[in-house]
């Protein structure tokens, strides 16, 4: 349902934490975040209301400068903490919006494969295709890009890889999502509120773009793997 990604220097939990409060107005049923913590990317994730995430991360703190956040409205497996995102498996942990169509028949095709799968949903199928891809030895952005063009349906995407500090991937197709500009930090969101604690500064990717950000900037790319420019806006603060 709503998107975070910070990339930055700053402690980011209080961040993701930040900007979630402000996804809450468009409804949700469970969230959970994902940190690159010491070279190793964990979750903490909660079924109900972000209060309930920061009571997680209260007892369990991640202590972190790049991160995802998610609230999920369920559609494919009940509200519950297995179902919540962030979704894991192998190097790739990912928060998704919207529905993959076609996530029976990957799933079936991974299950035959030895992938062990351990939600309902529909997304943790991009995670472990995005995994068996890196795991031939491609490159992030190739391996992002092959992953995307085997998905059906609507998406908006952030994802983490273990061994890419700092690297936060980001795609859309039928769910918006918009790269925020900041001072030595870079933000993807599912909206302009997303972003609107840090940034006014913003991106809007166009349909079936991907994109890179680090720390630093964006690498942005259309659905046939072009570099491509999005102009970057000014938004109102209130917006
Ligand atoms: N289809 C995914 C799920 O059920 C994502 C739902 C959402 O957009 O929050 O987990």
């Amino acid at each position: 349902c709503g998107i975070i990604g910070v990339t930055g220097e700053g402690p980011v939990v209080p961040r993701l934490l930040d900007s979630l409060k402000r996804l809450e107005y468009r409804g949700y049923d469970s969230a959970g975040v994902a940190a690159v913590v010491d070279g190793r990317i964990e979750r903490r994730r909660a079924k109900g209301k972000i209060r309930a995430l920061e009571e997680v991360l209260a007892d369990e703190p991640l202590k972190a400068t790049v991160g995802i956040g998610h609230t999920r409205w369920a559609t494919h497996g009940a509200p519950n903490v297995p179902n919540a995102h962030p979704h894991q498996a192998g190097r790739v942990t990912l928060v998704h919006n919207g529905i993959i169509e076609n996530f029976a028949e990957l799933k079936a095709e991974l299950a035959a494969q030895g992938h062990v799968f351990e939600s309902q949903t529909d997304t943790e199928v991009v995670a472990h295709l995005l995994d068996q891809t890196l795991s031939k030895g491609a490159a992030p952005l190739d391996a992002f890009k092959a992953t995307l063009d085997r998905l059906t349906g609507a998406y908006a995407l952030a994802v983490l890889i273990e061994g890419e500090d700092g690297l936060i991937l980001g795609a859309r197709r039928g769910s918006p999502l918009v790269v925020g500009w900041g001072e030595g930090e870079m933000y993807l969101g599912s909206d302009a509120l997303a972003v609107g604690p840090f940034t006014q500064k913003i991106s809007y990717l166009e349909e079936g773009d991907y994109v890179a950000v680090d720390r630093s900037g964006a690498r942005m790319f259309d659905a046939g793997g072009a570099s491509v420019d999005r102009p970057v806006v000014q938004v109102s603060a209130s917006s």
